[in-house]
């Protein structure tokens, strides 16, 4: 039998489990969400839907992928970054399966794991990942050993503006599909602000500019379409700079966000102008999920990683470039 990893992912809202073999085929990933009937996610709330519900979903993944207990090779866990008390819940899972069965713990990055997961997908070597979920937007690229961050968010996550923009005009969590449905229906553009500084990002002026244009009675439809445009084309210029500045051949989106189709629109077209190939990690491997903790796990467990459990604390604040990637060649 290959190796036979479990993944357990729990930096967020949501708990994962997936299982993935050592050459790279996901055999199951199943998960679910806390869905909070209003205001945004508690974190105490949402590490005891963890383990409330990580052992049933870490029972479904291992049915669904025709595996025992006995099979599993390797657990790996998203150790960070994440809400400390998420990423605590999932840890303790992860460390007592690995004592009870007797398998190597590795801890994992959950940006990485989402650039990893797409790499797998996509059969891409080397690209700029354009990374943007509910609690990070990274504009991301390897070099030397490491995956350094060109540009990200200097507020909040491109996500959470979505998020919280939905909450105001009366939209369920998570609101992007939400938005990104009224956005289709948007004629007229009304100016936000457009704020990208250096290669970095900021969606706090523009969540304010919105709330006040809403207030002024501006069309639903036509707020979320200007959002969309101006937000996306933040992301846009910073990828294209990115692309410029590391020659790379290759652009990646993935995390929540990249659901949206108008993002993959206008992502494309900064590809098509710099001869770029693109690839938007399909929904399923998109979000937060067990699966990209799992193969994650096996480049780091074939790269020789290992750690105790006694040395095994998470790390809330632990950034995507903290990281030397022992498993890629440098560059
Ligand atoms: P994640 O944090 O990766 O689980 O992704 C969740 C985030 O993705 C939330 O902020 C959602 O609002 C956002 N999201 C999901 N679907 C879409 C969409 N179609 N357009 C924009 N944002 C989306
Ligand atoms: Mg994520």
């Amino acid at each position: 039998m290959p190796l036979i990893c479990l993944g357990l992912e729990g930096t967020a809202h949501s708990f994962g489990a997936g299982v993935v073999s050592g050459e790279g085929r996901v055999l199951s990933n199943c998960w679910d969400m806390v869905s909070p009937q209003e205001g945004g996610i508690h974190p105490r709330e949402a590490s005891r839907h963890h383990s409330d519900m990580g052992p049933d979903i870490i029972k479904k993944a291992l049915t669904e992928a025709g595996v025992a207990f006995r099979d599993i090779h390797l657990i790996a866990f998203s150790r960070g970054p994440g809400l400390g008390p998420c990423l605590r819940a999932t840890a303790t899972m992860a460390r007592s399966l690995a004592l009870k069965l007797g398998v190597p713990l590795v801890g994992v990055n959950h940006c990485v794991a989402h650039i990893e997961i797409g790499c797998l997908e996509s059969g891409f070597r080397d690209p700029v990942t354009v990374y943007v979920s509910g609690g990070n937007t990274q504009v991301i690229a390897f070099a030397g050993n490491r995956f350094r961050t060109f540009g990200e968010t200097l507020d909040i996550a491109i996500g959470n503006m979505l998020d919280v923009l939905g909450r105001i005009v009366g939209m369920r969590f998570p609101a992007g599909p939400g938005i990104e449905k009224e956005a289709e229906k948007g004629e007229n553009y009304h100016s936000l602000p457009y704020s990208v500084k250096g290669m970095d990002v900021s969606y706090s002026g523009m969540l304010t500019a919105a709330r006040r244009l809403y207030s002024e009675g501006v069309a639903l439809s036509d707020l979320c379409y200007s959002v969309q445009e101006t937000a996306f084309g933040m992301l846009a210029e910073v990828t294209e700079r990115a692309i410029a500045h590391t020659k790379k051949t290759e652009i990646l989106l993935t995390g929540g966000v990249a659901r949206n189709k108008r993002l993959g629109e206008i992502l494309t077209g900064v590809a098509n102008r710099h001869g770029a190939a693109f690839h938007t990690v399909s929904p399923p491997l998109a979000g937060d999920q067990g699966a990209m903790i799992a193969w994650t796990g096996i480049l780091q467990h074939s790269a020789g990683d290992k750690l105790d459990v006694a040395d095994s604390h998470v790390r809330p604040k632990w950034r995507t470039d903290e990281q030397d990637i022992t498993w890629r060649a440098s560059s």
